[in-house]
């Protein structure tokens, strides 16, 4: 009796029917570097160098307040247009080279810090208005959030992603709140998750791009409710960030303490 044919299913592809599904979209999708725009992959090795360039971010008016932030590479050039391919273009394959260059700026950010490595990193994504989410149809943050645990992971630092803060436009209220925080409350950008609850280990808050400084300063003063009293401060790793005052991170800046809040 003949059997009736294997169902085919996209949901269960393998590594071979995605490796041939990729072959495919390589026939029929012209495949160029979102940086320089030459045909090959995703970002080009050259393009993807530029963004293997930990340093400490320094935006132009430096808020006070402002977590120590390590960027990938700077915002300009070839990463530029990267970044906006994969945020405003649709390029979603690009989430593995800038989750990747991502999670080298949350390494360096997290090792910078004194003491004995950590148990487990959490990553912050910065979350993204209703509005930008509702226009993308995607959360291009978590998706870099996502490529960079699984590559922190791989290199034998544990990591995971932590939704700990939410998006609102509600004021609450001030009382036994510091200065930062009030800062950030009266701003009304972010507010900790339904059931955030104190942390053990470093959170960095984690983004595409830092410009002004202001929202991961208004960030990172929410978050700072979670950390544990005495630990290390809240963190922030950024793909790239506007150059200004770069600073690479060298090993005697590694071994030295990062400037505090
Ligand atoms: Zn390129």
């Amino acid at each position: 009796m003949p059997r009736p044919p294997e169902r085919a299913s996209l949901g269960h592809a393998g590594p071979v029917a995605a490796s041939a599904w990729s072959a495919l979209a390589d026939l029929v999708l012209p495949r160029t570097c979102a940086g320089c725009g030459l045909p090959g992959p995703a970002l080009c090795r050259r393009c993807a160098a530029l963004l293997a360039r930990p340093h400490l971010a320094s935006p132009r008016r430096f808020p006070e307040g402002f977590p120590p932030t390590v960027a990938a590479g700077a915002y300009d050039g070839a990463v530029r247009p990267a970044v906006l391919a994969f945020k405003e273009r649709g390029r979603a394959e690009l989430a593995h080279p800038l989750g990747t260059a991502l999670a080298l700026a949350v390494a360096a950010v997290v090792t910078a810090v004194p003491g004995p490595p950590p148990r487990q990193v959490l990553l912050v994504p910065v979350p993204s208005s209703a509005a930008a989410l509702r226009e993308r149809g995607r959360d291009h943050v978590r998706e870099l959030a996502g490529q960079a645990v699984r590559e922190l992971c791989a290199a034998g630092l544990p990591a995971a992603q932590a939704r700990l803060l939410r998006r609102c436009g509600r004021v609450r209220d001030s009382a036994g709140l510091s200065a930062g925080q009030r800062r950030a409350n009266l701003a009304g950008t972010f507010a900790l998750a339904p059931g955030a609850g104190a942390v053990e280990g470093p959170l960095v808050l984690v983004d595409d791009v830092v410009t002004s400084g202001a929202t991961l300063t208004e960030a990172g003063s929410v978050l700072a409710a979670l950390a544990r009293p005495g630990g290390p401060p809240v963190l922030a790793a950024v793909v790239a960030a506007t150059p200004r005052q770069r600073r690479q991170v060298s090993a005697d800046r590694l071994s030295g303490p990062l400037p505090r809040d």
